[in-house]
């Protein structure tokens, strides 16, 4: 299973990019701005696509990239994503006034692309992949991924505070070879945090000590303009484990 960053940051801004992942060469995880990223050729090959929640930085490129790949692809994209995310897109993007309704065109048969609810729990599989959908804690409903092959398994948090869930679910699964998991904020912006369902590196560092696996923790979602100081306290905060700082265009083999 192959894994590419195409976008990790908390906002844009010359090389920045917001939250995308490539899994292998048909799966995304979200679809923020990274997704700009790849090529025609690429986006036509991607098949399914798992949302973590209704914020535009982690879906604002999927009205495109429909658009780009239509009406070119023989089967419709799959979107998954919990209930709540999925009606949030229906109605306030694929509305007909803010982008078409692509689940109807070019017909309501046959269309380019197509809901697929999935609920926290459940695990979707496909070849010898598998995703499990992981509740976790942000201002609307979220949800973390755990992706595994027979070769390595990731888990990746989405947007989250403080939880015991995403740890929980990760704690009774047997492997985890990798972690991205957020840290949008400063220890210094605490309340703000708080407040927009974010983690600092100390909020961060206190659920970590939830974590039994000692998988390599890549950081994501910093506020552009704070890496360095958000960075540099995740690693005085987190003892025992590697942190490593994720960026656009790193790629992992699991
Ligand atoms: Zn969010
Ligand atoms: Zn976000």
């Amino acid at each position: 299973m192959k894994l590419r960053i195409l976008g990790c940051s908390g906002g844009v801004g010359s090389e920045l990019r917001t939250t995308s992942l490539l899994l292998d060469e048909d799966i995304l995880i979200d679809a923020g701005s990274g997704v700009g990223e790849l090529t025609l050729e690429e986006m036509r090959r991607i098949r399914h696509v798992f949302l973590t929640h209704s914020h535009l930085d982690h879906f604002s490129f999927l009205p495109l990239l429909v658009d780009s790949i239509f009406p070119c692809i023989r089967e419709p994209l799959i979107v998954h994503g919990q209930p709540a995310t999925l009606k949030a897109l229906q109605d306030h993007v694929f509305n007909w006034t803010i982008w078409p309704d692509f689940s109807k065109l070019p017909t309501e048969e046959k269309p380019v692309m197509r809901y697929q609810p999935l609920l926290p729990g459940e695990i979707f599989t496909l070849g010898r992949r598998s995703l499990e959908m992981i509740q976790v804690n942000h201002i609307v409903p979220g949800v973390g991924y755990r992706a595994a092959c027979p070769s390595g398994a990731f888990a990746f948090s989405g947007d989250t505070t403080t939880n015991d869930n995403f740890w929980n679910v990760l704690n009774q699964r047997e492997q985890l070879d990798l972690l991205l998991v957020e840290a949008a904020f400063a220890n210094a912006d605490e309340e703000l945090s708080k407040k927009a369902g974010h983690y600092t590196p100390k909020l961060l560092a206190e659920d970590l000590k939830k974590l039994n696996h000692q998988p390599d923790v890549y950081i994501t979602h910093n506020k552009p303009g704070h890496e360095s100081t958000i960075m540099n306290e995740c690693r005085q905060a987190i003892i025992g484990r590697k942190i490593i700082a994720a960026k656009s265009g790193q790629t992992f083999t699991l």
